[in-house]
């Protein structure tokens, strides 16, 4: 058994460890190279290999720790992550990024609604100088789009939420991505695919990612309106298991690591065929 130990180190004279993300492009390479760091790093928990330390490099002045006692560092995240407030999904930890690194925002579910929307603008209209890229992350077994897949199997249930109204609002969006998500599993499994021990559990996480992948989309297609066409949004769903993160893209069925949405509709249609398609799905579906 191996000890892993995932370090903060504060040095103040070490600051420039970290060079920012000049581009969405390089944003992207970092975050999916500290992804796969972290799930490579622990990985090796069952080796025997004693003790495995991985360091975080921290700028002190983050966290207001500044020798001259000058005003605190200005906030500049290279990147806005929407994610699930799941506590198995600790976001700054599975990227291996510290403070100041991510703007993040974490709701039930990931849906992109109207605070959540208004947070992730904020970043983009004020934050720009360092903000290169704005992320949607889903998970596997996300309870959300779980709760929402139980209702479409069962609508019976939606009235245990009658008077459930914050509830309501995060499964009622939810519930247009399982709806066409159960479409796609069957155009590309047969009408019998319901019928197979694993449909639920496929419909679950077919969900969790065309849910992800279409908050990302929508993101793209408000940044595209607003004129910002340099600015680019990724999509992946956090697999708790492995803790990789997986993204269906139209040349990769079962990806690893974020992937850019596209900004077109046919582009977006190809994605959810993807999903549809991954090894992923389709093993749930032969269990
Ligand atoms: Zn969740």
């Amino acid at each position: 058994m191996t000890a892993v130990d995932i370090v903060y180190r504060y040095a103040a004279h070490d600051i420039s460890a970290k060079p920012m993300p000049f581009d969405s492009s390089a944003a992207l390479l970092r975050l999916n190279n500290g992804n796969r760091g972290f799930s490579a790093l622990l990985d090796h928990i069952n080796d025997d290999t004693g003790v495995i330390q991985q360091i975080i490099p921290v700028d002190p002045r983050d966290l207001g720790l500044t020798s001259d006692g000058a005003r605190s560092v200005k906030q500049r995240p290279f990147a806005a992550v929407l994610g699930c407030s799941d506590a198995r999904v600790p976001i700054e930890l599975i990227f291996n990024e510290g403070p100041n690194d991510l703007f993040v925002v974490r709701v039930a579910g990931n849906g992109l609604g109207i605070d959540v929307l208004g947070s992730v603008k904020y970043a983009i209209e004020n934050l720009g100088g360092t903000l290169k890229l704005v992320v949607v992350l889903g998970h596997s077994g996300c309870g959300a789009l779980t709760a929402a897949v139980d209702i479409f199997l069962n609508p019976s249930k939606y009235l245990a939420l009658a008077a459930k109204h914050g509830l309501r609002s995060i499964l009622d969006r939810a519930l247009l991505v399982v709806h066409a998500s159960a479409n796609k599993l069957m155009a590309m499994f047969g009408p019998d695919a319901a019928q197979r021990p694993g449909y639920r559990q496929a419909l679950i996480e077919a969900s969790i990612a065309t849910n992800a992948a279409l908050a990302a989309y929508s993101m793209q297609q408000e940044l595209v309106s607003g004129g910002l066409t340099e600015l680019r949004v990724a999509y992946g769903v956090y697999i708790i298991e492995t803790r990789e993160v997986w993204a269906p893209r139209r040349t990769d069925f079962d990806g690893v690591g974020l992937a850019v949405v596209p900004r077109d509709p046919s582009g977006f249609g190809d994605l959810g065929d993807a999903i549809a398609r991954s090894a992923r799905i389709a093993s749930f579906l032969s269990s």
